[in-house]
Parts: C-alpha cells; structure tokens; sequence
C-alpha cells in the first residue's frame, strides 16, 4: 500500500498550511481593484507566441502527383482510421475496426496492421494509480507585464499563477518526456459489484501517465486588466478558444489558456492524449463558469460583491439567459473534445474549517447555478486543496463525506506535494495534486525534477524572490 509512505502527522498539518496558500487567488475576495486607465508600451512576448501559435497554421503541402507505380492504397483510409486508435493507445477498437471491415479476411495489409496492433498492445504496461502523478494550474498569464505590475494582486500572481510561455515549455518538456494525459475516470473505476477498483491504463514502454487540471477558470472579477484571459469561447469552426481584452478596446481571439493550448498541442500531437482524454477543471460559481457571469446573483441582483455591482454597472446590456445560454456551449463543446469539470465547491470553501451543514448550502448552489451548464460531475477538487480528512480513509462516519458520496461525488482532490498521492477505497478514490506555479518552481525546483527543469522553463519576467508565503 503505497499510503505507507507518507509520514503520518505532518500530512495533516500540510495541507493546513497549504490551505492558507495554494488557491487563494481563487479565494472570496470581496474587492475592487482600481481601474485606472493604464497607458503602458510594452512588449509583449508571451501574447505574441500564444497569437502565432494560432496563426500559424500547417501550411497545405503540395499532393504529389501520383506517378504510375504510387497508386494509393484502397484500403489506405482504413488503416488510416485504425491508427487514428492505435495512437491515443486504443489498440483494441483499432484491431476491431479493421477486423469489422469486409476486405479484412483477404487484404494483407489489413491483417498485417491488425497484427502490429495486437503486438504492441502486448508490449504495454499496466499503470496503478499510486505511479500517477496529477499536476495543476491556476488560469495561465498572458502579459506578463500586466500582472507583475507592482499592484496588491502582483504577489498573489507570482505565488501562485503560471506564465503561458512557461506552461508552453512543461508541456513541451512532458511530451518529450513520455508524458500522456489520461482522466481520473482511468484511474478508478468502479467493478460490476459497485466497489471502487483499479481502472486499466495501458500504455506502450517509454509512456508515463498523469492527470492535469485547472482551478478556478472563472476569469473573477478581480483579475481584469491583469493580464488574463477573459473567457473562453467557441468559434464559428466549433474549437474553444480564449478572448482577451487588449489595451486599445479590440478583442483578440487565440490560445491564451491551458483550454485552447492543450487542444492545439493534441491536434499535433495525438500520442499526448490517452483516448482522447483531456484535463479537468475545478469550477465555482460565485462569479459565474468559464468568464460567463452565470451565477444566479447577477440575475437577482441580490447578494453583489463590490465587482460584481461594478460589472453591472459597466454592462447596462447584460443579458442573463445569454451568458448562461454561451456558457454551456462552451462547456459543450469542451466536453466534446475530452475535457471534463469538477466542483471546487461554489463558494471557494475551505472544506477542513467548514461544518458538514455549511458544505451543503454550498453544494446546493453549486448543483443549482453550475451544474446545469457544465453538467454533471462525481469529482470534487477542494478549494485551497482543503481535504475533509487528515490521513485516514474517508469513511461514512465522516458527516462531509457522507453528504458529498450522497450527491455522487466519488473522486476527490487535495493539494499535496509528493509526485504521488493516492488513496482508494470501496467507494472513494483520493487523489492528491501538484502546484506548478511561481512558488513551488522558485522555492523547491527539486521537487519538478521528475517533470522538467524549472531553469529551462522560468519565465524571467516573474520579479524575484517570489514572495514567501
Ligand atoms: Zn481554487
């Protein structure tokens, strides 16, 4: 059992600590930044490599002319569509599609493909999920120069925040490396007798699995004009993409966020994603999903934040149902392309220092103001990483936990900085997760090492010492 080899005792009061720390940013902050109108040239780097990244597109090759003898396959778009499988490491849907195909008992090109499939797949590992690392970001920034600009939010960015060049870079790195995304849902499953068990991640020699998520892709108010997206959306040839609010007023469309960042690295490299599998993002609602103002107060006009009067305010034509109508398109097409969303409960609450009763006012918002837009989840990521159980194994004795098993959550999130961290039981799967950001890169960069350089991938933009914690 690998929980052995935690050290009992520290555990607990780490995720205290980190609960003061880890998501913060995402934290209930009820105030206004000032909105100055800021006249500041400078130039911008990571927003020009996030824009080619989307402007340069593959350019169209040239079809060769077939000369007499490169008479293209006939069953080329077949095998074509077996590796589309085989790729993302569907070895056994690539083996049945082309068994399915009525050339298959004479086409020796068919069979010959089947074959190599069924080979590799018998070269594969199996991976358990206490070898599954699960790694997270915050909402990624785009223009360095505005979020370290010496403002009270400046800290908090470089703490706990991750540059778009920077998540570029590991991403890049991890590829390299061998790394593939694969689901929780992969890891645990539960068996025909309802009991949580081991899922079955196979994976060919030189590939190592592991999860990613993304807290808190709200766009919150208070992160405007600091160098963030502003939402996401869906353009008119379906992908997601980021909209980001330049100075001048116009608004540019591009990969300004892990969404649309992640979806244009699988679209080259296919082998980075298992089955199709994306990351998943940790979602509240006090501020509406995705940078869409959807939470139920802006409708009501009950119960405002400071911001939130303030974006009504600059928003006379604010129309409800809309921005709840484009936000689930947005949900849908992500789903579609193999992301998935969590609770990181509505309010941003501390899951330890909450009572049971608390947790479920809470949850109950969430199931009524997110839930129908992003649809439904079984995994909670806590906010601040703030588990309802120290080291022991959640069970229903656990007044939070019975309440969060008995809305369907089954998969739960903590922070936590060991590369793995897993805890199973009949009904639960624990997984715990790893910050990527400023403060671990600066002040423990041994403990990526298994991942990339952090000397390789440190955005100097970012002022230094990151401040301490
Ligand atoms: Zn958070």
């Amino acid at each position: 059992m690998r929980e052995k080899r935690q050290k009992p005792g520290g555990r607990f009061l780490f995720w205290i600590a980190l609960a003061g720390s880890v998501c913060v940013l995402g934290g209930c902050r009820v105030r206004m930044l000032p909105f100055e109108d800021k006249v500041v040239e400078v130039e911008d780097d990571t927003k020009e490599e996030a824009k080619k990244a989307i402007e340069v597109k593959p350019s169209a090759t040239p079809t060769p002319t077939p000369g007499p003898t490169a008479t293209p396959s006939p069953v080329q778009p077949i095998l074509d569509e077996a590796a589309s499988y085989a790729l993302q490491y569907d070895y056994d849907s690539a083996i049945a599609f082309l068994e399915d195909q009525p050339e298959f008992a004479e086409d020796l090109a068919l069979q010959t493909a089947a074959r190599k499939y069924r080979n590799t797949k018998a070269a594969c590992t199996e991976w358990a999920g206490e070898d599954i690392t699960h790694i997270f970001f915050h909402t990624l920034i785009v223009d360095t120069s505005k979020a370290f600009d010496g403002d009270e939010d400046e800290a908090g960015y470089n703490q706990m925040m991750t540059t778009v060049d920077e998540f570029n870079k590991i991403i890049q790195t991890m590829y390299d490396e061998g790394y593939v995304m694969v689901s929780l849902h992969d890891i645990a499953v539960f068996d025909e007798k309802g009991k949580m068990s081991q899922g079955s991640i196979k994976l060919p020699p030189g590939k190592t699995p592991f999860v990613l998520s993304q807290d808190d892709v709200s766009y919150y108010h208070y992160m405007d004009d600091d160098g963030f997206a502003r939402k996401l959306v869906v353009t008119d040839d379906g992908e997601v993409k980021c909209e980001y609010l330049e100075d001048d007023g116009s608004v540019s469309i591009g990969d300004y966020d892990m969404v649309p960042l992640i979806d244009e690295f699988v679209k080259e490299h296919p082998d980075f994603s298992y089955r199709g599998h994306k990351g998943i993002l940790a979602m509240t609602g006090y501020n509406g999903v995705l940078g869409y103002r959807t939470d139920i107060a802006y409708k009501t006009g009950e119960n405002l934040q400071d911001n939130q009067i303030e974006f009504l305010n600059d928003n006379p034509d604010f129309d409800f149902d809309k921005e709840v109508e484009e936000a689930t398109r947005v949900a849908e097409a992500m789903k579609a392309e193999g992301w998935e969303f969590a609770s990181h409960t509505w309010g941003h609450r501390n899951a330890t220092t909450s009572s049971a009763e608390e947790l479920k006012v809470d949850n109950e918002r969430w199931e009524a103001y997110v839930k129908p837009i992003l649809g439904d989840t079984d995994v909670i990521i806590f906010a601040f990483g703030a588990d309802i159980s120290n080291w022991e194994k959640y069970n229903k004795e656990n007044a939070k936990f019975a309440y969060y098993k008995s809305r369907g959550y089954n998969y739960y999130c903590n922070v936590d900085s060991n590369r793995y961290w897993i805890q199973r039981t009949d009904d639960a799967l624990r997984m715990g997760r790893r910050n990527l950001d400023g403060y671990r890169m600066y002040y423990n960069p041994e403990m990526c090492e298994d991942l990339f350089n952090v000397e390789d991938v440190w955005d100097n933009s970012r002022p230094t010492p990151v401040p301490e914690m």
